[in-house]
C-alpha cells in the first residue's frame, strides 16, 4: 500500500469521516477506479461508500459501475429523500478528478428520476455527474461491438 500519497477528499460537510474510505485508494487502479459516496445531506454523513473499476482484466463480463451500485443503495432506501450520490476518481497524486455517468447509468438514473441526485467534483466544486452526451462505457461498447 502506498502511504505517501495524501488524498484529496470530496469537499462535503461531514459530521464524521467514513474511515473505510481510506481503503478505496490503490495506486494501480486509481486511473480506472470510480469511487462513490452515498451522502445523507440532512444528517451530513456518508452512509455508504465503495469503488468499482472499469473492466480491464475481464472483458467477458460487464463491470458494475460505481454509480450503479450507489443507485441500488438509493433504491433500497428510497424513503430517505436526503440521499445523494457523489462519484469521483483519484489521480496518481491523490488529487480528485471528476467522474461522469456513462450512457447506460444515465438512462437508469433518468428512468427512476434520480438524475438530480448524482454529483461529481470539478476544480474543487460540486457539479452534476450527468453529461449531455456521456461516453459509452467500455463494457457497453464491448457488448455491442462499438469502438472509439
Ligand atoms: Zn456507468
Amino acid at each position: 500500500m502506498n502511504k505517501t500519497v495524501s488524498l484529496d477528499y470530496p469537499n462535503l460537510v461531514l459530521k464524521q469521516f467514513p474511515t473505510s474510505s481510506k481503503n478505496l485508494f490503490a495506486i494501480e487502479t486509481c486511473k480506472v477506479a470510480v469511487n462513490y459516496w452515498v451522502y445523507d445531506k440532512r444528517k451530513r454523513i456518508v452512509v455508504h461508500c465503495g469503488s468499482s473499476r472499469a473492466c480491464g482484466c475481464n472483458h467477458h463480463k460487464t463491470s458494475i459501475h460505481a454509480e450503479q451500485r450507489a443507485f441500488e443503495y438509493l433504491i433500497k432506501h428510497k424513503k430517505n429523500r436526503n440521499l445523494q450520490i457523489y462519484i469521483w476518481k483519484w489521480g496518481k497524486c491523490g488529487d480528485l478528478k471528476p467522474a461522469y455517468c456513462c450512457i447506460s447509468c444515465k438512462q437508469l438514473l433518468m428512468k427512476y428520476n434520480y438524475q438530480d441526485k448524482i454529483f461529481t467534483f470539478m476544480n474543487g466544486g460540486i457539479v452534476s455527474a450527468i453529461l449531455e452526451n456521456p461516453n459509452l462505457s467500455l463494457g457497453y461498447m464491448i457488448k455491442y461491438g462499438l469502438s472509439y
